[in-house]
């Protein structure tokens, strides 16, 4: 017999919220489990996201008097999929999505109530002007123990206002968009955050919790109460499976010695992708492709999905991610996605001749993959650039650029990472495009804005473009002018927020042959699993959602229906 450091039912790897969810549910049926985290961090990205989670009928959204079904997010999925993924996956995921919820609910004090956002190709058969994504509720540090505020990953900056104060979904759409009661919505997060005067004495770090990271939280709290284990800086290195048998157990890299983990009923692999991983990228993803381009955070290096490929597993979608344009700011560990500016009024995208090349308000994965299609060595598109005039300025966020500041209160990294002039053309001459036709670019969209017809891309003519309009600009709240100077210009990157290409599974999370056979005690979620959403982004939350839901699936199919 092989000698054991330490036994477990369940080792799940990596702490994102689909492995954290599984580990709770695993617990909660009396199984002995081990999460096993490589950073000194828990969370994942999945705690630096903006935690929508993407549930289609859910009693939220039936409760709020909607209309959907799990058939209705069938047609819309695989209007979006075709034959990329398979019909089980699909079924599996829009029937158990609420089934997750409802029972996560039950473990734990996270609470996900479905929201007015937009479906991100809404106007595809089955799609949804709303509730399919949820927000979670927030929680506050005083709810956890010290040391799990101490560990716990934190959003990412791009997902607060001015990079560091916490709001919520809800308080976020109209201090973007300027929308009905954005004054009052800011004062009480203004409030919340400097009203906190002890904390903001030691710390910039908020109390209050929200988002992926509140996911987080709720999870731990409720993994704690289960009695599950996690363990921080400890890493998956290898998997132990027998010839051609069932996976026993995996090595484990912790404190700089390898311990061999036994897992009697099986291991869950959600360890994110390949995004943080250079070789990895060149060798799977389309284009120039950079781990500086990524959202993520540093740790997702595709240990999980090699481990898996080491034992015999096969792997799908290898070359798709989750694109988003991202900007990089001087100064900073990971980009900065463009999640909303692009739709905007009043800025542009443009390549480097100076031509715009797509419709910049479409959500961020289409957006991100026609910066990598519409590449061409006469006008690269990577990087691009996004152009806009002092009033937008003023008026909206811009990456790491805050309105209401004058320039000279902007962060350094700011500062850094635009260029401004004083006329477009000396912009074009300073960003090195050519100046006559981006000033030529300007003028035509300048028209546009005027008609509010976009004649070249159609900017404002979908459900979800408009979500992020200003719906107080007309005729198209998604069209303004870009005329007042000073002008600025940010480089734009095809970057992501986390790669989707990974292990094949199939309806209940069990990982693939290369014959198509599961490999038996071994189970992948999240962005170490292929993605059921195959090469598109239904709607806000489409990562998240899935790796919570495969989670509960995989331990169902471990453990036994409960
Ligand atoms: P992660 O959450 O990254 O978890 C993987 C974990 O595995 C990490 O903690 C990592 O350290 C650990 N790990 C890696 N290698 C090893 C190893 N060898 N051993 C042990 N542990 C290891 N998605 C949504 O659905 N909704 C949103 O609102 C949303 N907003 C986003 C906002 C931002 C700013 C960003 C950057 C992303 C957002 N996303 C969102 C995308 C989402 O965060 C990711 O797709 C998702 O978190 C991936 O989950 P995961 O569990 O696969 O990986």
């Amino acid at each position: 017999a092989r000698r054991w450091d330490h036994e477990v039912d369940v080792l799940v790897v990596g702490s994102g919220a689909g492995a954290m969810a599984s580990a709770v549910f695993a617990a909660d049926r009396g199984a002995r489990v081990l999460i096993v985290e490589k950073s000194a961090l828990y969370g994942g990205t999945s705690a630096t996201s903006g935690g929508g989670v993407w549930i289609p009928a859910s009693d939220s959204a039936l409760e709020q008097g909607q209309s959907d079904t799990p058939d209705e997010a069938f047609t819309y999925i695989k209007e979006l999929v075709g034959n990329t993924v398979a019909d089980s996956r699909i079924r599996a995921f829009v029937e158990n999505a609420r089934v997750m919820k409802r029972r996560i609910e039950a473990l734990s004090d996270l609470r996900f109530t479905a929201i007015p956002y937009t479906d991100y190709q809404a106007e595809k058969a089955g799609g949804k002007m709303g509730y399919r994504s949820h927000a979670c509720n927030t929680i506050h540090a005083d709810e956890l123990s010290e040391e799990d505020f101490a560990t716990l990953r934190t959003t990412h900056r791009s997902a607060m206002l001015f990079g560091k104060i916490p709001w919520t979904i809800m308080e976020s759409a109209p201090m973007i968009t300027r929308g009905p009661g954005w004054k009052g919505t800011m004062a009480r997060v203004l409030w919340r955050y400097y009203g906190d005067v002890g904390q903001r004495l030691k710390s910039s770090r908020s109390r209050f919790i929200v988002f992926g990271s509140a996911i987080a939280a709720h999870l731990k709290n409720a993994l704690n109460r289960k009695g599950g284990e996690l363990w921080l800086n400890a890493s998956l290195i290898e998997l132990v499976r027998g010839e051609n048998g069932p996976v026993e157990g995996a090595v484990i890299e912790r404190g700089g010695r390898q311990l061999r983990v036994r897992a009697r009923k099986g291991v869950i692999l959600g360890a994110g992708g390949f995004e943080r991983n250079q070789s990895m990228r060149d060798r799977y993803l389309p284009g120039d492709s950079s781990t500086a381009f990524s959202a993520s955070q540093e740790n997702n290096t595709g240990d999980a999905i090699m481990a898996g490929i080491r034992i015999g597993a096969a792997t799908d979608l290898m070359d798709e991610a989750w694109w988003a344009p991202t900007v990089r700011v001087p100064g900073e560990d990971t980009a900065r996605p463009l999640f909303y500016e692009r739709a905007l009024p009043g800025c542009i995208i443009v390549n480097q001749a100076g031509e715009r090349y797509m419709n910049e308000a479409r959500s961020y994965d289409v957006a991100g993959k026609a910066m990598i299609d519409a590449d061409r060595a006469d006008a690269r598109t990577i990087p691009s650039w996004i152009v806009f005039d002092a009033r937008f300025r003023r008026k909206y966020p811009m990456g790491p650029v805050i309105p209401l500041l004058p320039d000279i209160l902007q962060s350094r990294g700011a500062r850094k990472a635009w260029r401004k002039a004083s006329t477009i053309r000396s912009l074009g001459r300073k960003i090195g495009v050519d100046s006559e036709k981006l000033a030529n670019t300007i003028d035509r969209v300048n028209r546009f804005a005027r008609t509010g017809v976009d004649e070249d891309f159609g900017r404002g003519s979908a459900p979800y473009d408009r979500y992020y309009g200003d719906q107080s600009v007309t005729p198209n709240p998604n069209l303004a002018p870009i005329e007042e100077a000073p002008f600025y210009a940010l480089q734009v990157f095809p970057g992501d927020i986390g790669t989707k290409g990974g292990l094949a599974t199939d309806a209940a999370a069990r990982v693939l042959d290369a014959s198509g056979e599961p490999i038996s005690g071994l189970y992948a979620i999240g962005n170490t699993a292929a993605s059921v959403m195959g090469p598109s982004y239904p709607g806000a939350g489409s990562t998240l959602a899935p790796a919570m839901t495969f989670g509960m699936l995989a331990v169902d199919d471990m453990l036994g229906v409960p």
